[in-house]
């Protein structure tokens, strides 16, 4: 899908409203613990005001529940961002009202605001257009750069481009699109999807859209198991989501029909209890005795996948293949997470989908050694389950 770009519109004395992502990890006091977010957003921000346009920007930050709250108040961001920006940002104790409209009239070229919490008012979530046609204002256009968010029809995200033209996307907005199309139309072949995490349930939907885009599709994780038992394996005390057995029946059914090459762990590592410490062994699937739980996928299963990874051209990643928060059972996701890399290096576009795997390659230490790591988790995985993300389209087309 192609949107119009902030690269296509004259930002000179412009007033510019900018959706972005600020939904940041705060410490306890308050102040921003990780700025991953704040950094995505710069290349935007910086060609606004580089441009000499007028940068004001609306995020929302956590869940305050329609009602203002100290704890999820956006300052500490404005101190931070004015940091990395290397310039002060302004910052209006409101997001809507006579205080923040004053601050946005005051704005001089090159200037940068940010308004308070979005969802200080209950009117965000709702998409009331009263509140979000007060926000379009503020503004002579519109740029959304939050693509965590853009699954959401919320007034900053959707309503507010009703009031408002042109609405563009920013440069985050940009990257993002065209990693995640790549995804699921024309991928260079042979494409790979990994898909792992707690449970089906969750990615029902990705694996039933990708299973006949994808040449391989390899599935770890905790749902796996179900998998297993829809083949009436011995799982013990493994992860299992009963009422989706049938379901999984027919994703292994449809594999077969639809020629996919589908790939569950052959080995994993199995423990007593569901802790670090706990007793572990490695062995095969088909041997996992009673009492015992699969929490990592093997070496045997690694070969594998390593062998499918190493000949893709393009590589989709969502959910980590064990409980990789415990370090006895992050073997098979840290190393997933390093053949991503190595194939980077040799030419495959890898995508990693946000939440957990985003995490994991975090962890890793390898997020900079893909081709790209998205920063929307719902917003991801909605757009890889061949949803239209409503942010998105609500765009003006290129
Ligand atoms: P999701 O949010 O569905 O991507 O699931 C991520 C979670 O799945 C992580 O917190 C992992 O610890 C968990 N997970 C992965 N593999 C397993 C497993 N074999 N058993 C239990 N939980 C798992």
């Amino acid at each position: 899908m192609k949107v119009l770009t902030i690269d296509s519109v004259a930002l000179k004395g412009k007033r510019v409203l900018v959706r972005v992502d600020f939904n940041v990890p705060m410490t306890t006091d308050l102040k921003v613990a990780d700025d991953t977010r704040l950094l995505e957003s710069i290349p935007t921000i910086n060609k606004i005001l580089k441009d000499g346009g007028m940068a004001i920007l609306m995020s929302h930050l956590g869940r305050p529940k329609g009602k203002p709250n100290p704890e999820f108040s956006l300052k500490p961001v404005a101190v931070r961002l004015g940091q990395l920006l290397k310039t002060p940002v302004k910052f209006s104790p409101d997001c809507v009202g006579s205080e923040a409209n004053q601050m946005v009239q005051d704005l001089q070229p090159g200037e940068c605001l940010l308004l308070e919490n979005l969802r200080f008012y209950e009117d965000e979530e709702e998409n009331a257009s009263s509140f979000a046609n007060e926000l379009a204002t503020y503004g002579d256009l519109y740029v959304n750069d939050a693509f965590g968010s853009a699954h959401r029809a919320h007034a900053s995200t959707e309503g507010v481009t009703k009031f408002i033209k042109p609405c563009v996307a920013g440069y985050l907005m940009e990257k993002e699109i065209g990693f995640l199309s790549k995804a699921v139309a024309n991928p260079p072949r042979p494409y790979v999807a990994i898909v792992g995490g707690a449970k089906i349930s969750g990615k029902i939907d990705v694996i039933q859209n990708l299973l006949p885009i994808v040449d391989v599709l390899i599935i770890g994780g905790g749902m796996a198991f179900t998998f297993f038992a829809a083949q009436d394996m011995e799982i013990g005390d493994s992860l299992v989501e009963v009422e989706k057995i049938s379901l999984a029946r027919k994703i292994l059914d449809e594999a077969k029909t639809k020629k996919r090459r589908l790939i569950l762990p052959y080995d994993c590592v199995i423990a007593k209890e569901f802790e670090n410490d706990a007793t572990r062994k490695t062995v095969s699937v088909s041997q996992i005795p009673q009492g015992w739980r699969g929490l990592d996928i093997g070496p045997d299963s690694l070969k594998i996948m390593g062998m499918e990874i190493k000949k893709a051209k393009t590589i989709v990643w969502n959910g980590p293949m064990g409980v990789f928060e415990m370090p006895n059972f992050a073997h098979g996701t840290f190393e997933i997470a390093k053949m991503l890399a190595a194939a980077t290096k040799t030419g495959a576009t890898t995508i990693v989908g946000g939440g957990d795997s985003a995490a994991a390659i975090a962890l890793a230490g390898l997020e900079q050694q893909v081709s790209h790591v998205s920063t929307g988790g719902g917003a991801s995985l909605e757009f890889l389950e061949g949803k239209k993300l409503p942010g998105v389209e609500a765009l003006d087309r290129a």
